[in-house]
């Protein structure tokens, strides 16, 4: 039985997150992530993510800028009312660092848009602006993926258990960052294309993650005022969220099959603007200068 190697940097790889979750407003979710191997097509037509080149100068200075130009524009709409309690300064209990965990990835595409944006594409993108922004506020932070792979040891049989050895892998580095917070980075789909909207899942073996799930959502209201979507308790249909003993929550960035919204979602300009959300939901429950 292979054991998934503890991770010692943000090098680490992992792979996906599976489930069927439900939702307020639509149905429960009911798309399920097509098999692997029924997935060629969608593989095929991905060109493979490089490995992080470093930024050059100006580039750096454009995202530094498109993040304070987000920032104000969130920040603009931010009332002392609609702040949440965490960021009254209520918080009791500070993190030192943040796994993030972009879902799916390698064979594994996750949801795909009818104009074919990937949600394992789009995962990546925004679990990068988040970790830039901790990190450029000081905070650690380990990546459970930072390229376009599944996690499974190919030294093993994985043929059939690709899924399941992933998930193992993902759980690993959540157990081995216990005493930090996971957040995992996902997108939505739906049959029914008129559904929109960010939602937050948090499991329930800390107390924590339910007021985190609570901030997040609260501050999705910011990207979107119609957005009435409520936190929604993770049960054994989402693995990682169930299983996860530290504070965990499972950010459903936004609906696939939403044309509209799909294309925020595969947007940088959206991608930044969703890791800024997050971002500042949950700084309140982060040490800063543990970098
Ligand atoms: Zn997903």
């Amino acid at each position: 039985m292979w054991s998934p190697a503890i991770p010692t940097s943000i090098k680490t790889h992992v792979g996906i997150i599976l489930f069927a979750g439900g939702h307020t407003g639509p149905p429960l979710r009911v798309f399920v992530n097509p098999p692997l191997n029924n997935n060629l097509h969608s593989h095929e037509r991905h060109t493979t993510m490089s490995k992080r080149t470093p930024f050059s100068l100006p580039l750096i200075l454009t995202v530094f800028a498109l993040f304070l130009l987000v920032g104000a524009v969130v920040l603009t709409g931010l009332s002392t009312d609609s702040l949440p309690a965490a960021a009254e300064g209520t918080v009791k209990r500070k993190l030192p660092c943040v796994v993030i965990d972009a879902g799916h990835g390698g064979e594994d595409s996750g949801a795909v848009s009818e104009s074919g944006i990937y949600e394992k594409d789009a995962n990546l993108s925004v679990a990068f602006a988040l970790r830039d922004l901790l990190e450029m506020n000081g905070i650690s932070v380990i990546l459970t993926r930072d390229e376009d792979i599944l996690l499974y040891d190919r030294n093993v049989d994985y043929q059939g258990r690709k899924k399941v050895l992933d998930l193992a892998a993902r759980k690993t580095i959540a157990d081995a960052y216990d005493d930090c917070l996971f957040v995992s980075i996902h997108m939505n789909a739906f049959p029914d294309p008129q559904y929109s909207g960010t939602q937050v899942w948090y499991g329930i073996k800390d107390p924590l993650s339910q007021s985190i799930a609570a901030d997040i959502q609260t501050h999705a209201l910011q990207l979107q005022p119609e957005n009435h979507r409520k936190i929604k308790a993770a049960g054994s249909n989402i693995y990682l969220l169930d299983n996860i003993t530290s504070p965990c929550v499972l950010v459903e960035c936004g609906f696939l099959s939403n044309p509209e919204e799909a294309e925020r979602l595969g947007d940088p300009n959206g991608q930044r603007a969703l890791a800024f959300m997050i971002f500042s939901a949950i700084s309140p429950y982060l040490m800063s200068g543990s970098a």
